[in-house]
């Protein structure tokens, strides 16, 4: 158990920057995920903590230690990755012993700490069994099991539920995060996957084109994203873009919608759809109040999401309570308002459609 501080780490590939100036604390005991699309530079990060990926710059200390320059093995670091399979010929019992040889532990206490992280796992009656008698949860609880018998100070997932169908994963998810909390175990995960994200984690990164665009609770995330990127990728928003003038942005469709900041040349909204309001009478207290044209209406079991249309160019989905009581239809003229205070960014170039 420690904690791990990466200090500016960056990975260069000739010109290009897989990861660039990483930098980030992450406390003992905590579990701190790394989000982000396809390509942003999370492997690359996880890779350089573990030791397989060597940094071009920065400094990787575990507990205190710079460990940049040690080998993988001389990290102490538990690894469960997607791709990192069972041994196919090994029994459960010698996979998860694996580690511990590797580490010239004695025989007795190897015994003893399989069958300790096997229970763990709650898997200690499969110890005889080969991998390939295993579900695949069960497999990736042995993966689990092996990672943690040599008690690592840190553990690092990478995508470790990707290849689990849906009930799976959600089950080795709360079985991952219990353990690591029991065991008071510092953890960083790799996902793309950002409920996944949102349920694990203490704290989240949310990483772009190799560096971190931000860093802070779901909350933090959710209710305050630091720009237009993580407003869009962190939960569902609706944009609405525009430019400028005073606190009022213009849509390019004819909306004039007010917002508690100004900000200079092209900006956005963005609206998470349980904040809009929607009514079948004009919406009164709101900074904002709209009339549009219901487009589409997606029945979600719990929630309503209602999508409409405001003008050619302008579009909101509010999300509504089902309450059994009557839907608009598409086509019904509605009304929709939101607050002033609903975030408003620089609009990013790149996530223009
Ligand atoms: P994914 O979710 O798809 O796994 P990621 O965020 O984990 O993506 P990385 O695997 O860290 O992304 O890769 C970051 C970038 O670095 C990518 O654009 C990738 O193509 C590039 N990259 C990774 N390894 C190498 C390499 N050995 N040589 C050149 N470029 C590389």
């Amino acid at each position: 158990m420690a904690r791990l501080e990466l200090n500016k780490l960056t990975k260069r590939y000739g010109e290009f920057y897989a990861a660039r100036d990483v930098s980030l604390d992450v406390e003992q005991g905590e579990f701190l995920v790394l989000l982000g699309p396809s390509g942003c530079g999370k492997t690359t990060t996880l890779r350089m903590i573990a030791g397989f990926v060597e940094p071009t710059a920065g400094s990787v200390k575990i507990g205190g230690r710079d460990v940049t320059m040690l080998p993988p093995w001389k990290r102490n670091t538990g690894l469960v990755f997607q791709n990192y399979a069972l041994f196919p010929h090994l029994t459960v019992g010698q996979n998860v012993a694996f580690g511990l040889e590797m580490r010239k532990v004695g025989k007795a206490e190897i015994d003893e700490k399989v069958v300790e992280a096997l229970k763990l796992v709650r898997l200690d009656h499969l110890i005889d069994r080969l991998p390939r008698q295993l579900s695949g949860g069960q497999q990736q609880r042995v993966a689990l099991a092996r990672a943690l018998a040599f008690r690592p100070d840190v553990l690092l997932l990478d995508e470790p539920l990707s290849n689990l169908d849906a009930k799976l994963r959600n089950e080795v998810r709360v079985e991952i995060r219990s353990l690591q909390q029991r065991l008071g175990i510092t953890a960083v995960m790799v996902t793309h996957d950002q409920e996944e994200a949102l349920t694990m984690a203490d704290r989240l990164v949310v990483m772009r084109d190799g560096g971190i665009r931000q860093i802070g609770s779901q909350q933090d995330l959710y209710e305050r994203p630091a720009d237009h990127f993580v407003a869009d990728f962190v939960g569902r928003s609706s944009f609405l873009s525009g430019t400028m003038t005073g606190e009022d942005l213009k849509t390019p469709g004819g909306l004039t919608i007010r917002c508690a900041k100004s900000i200079s040349g092209p900006a956005v909204v963005a609206l998470r759809p349980e904040r809009v309001f929607v009514g079948s009478e004009p919406i009164g207290g709101t900074d904002n109040a709209f009339q549009g044209e219901v487009e589409f209406v997606s029945y979600l079991g719990g929630m309503i999401d209602i999508h409409v249309r405001l003008s050619p160019d302008d579009h909101v989905i509010a999300q509504v309570p089902n309450h059994d009581t009557a839907l608009p239809e598409v086509g019904d003229t509605v009304h929709v308002g939101w607050a002033a205070t609903s975030a408003v960014f620089p609009a990013d170039a790149d996530l223009r459609e």
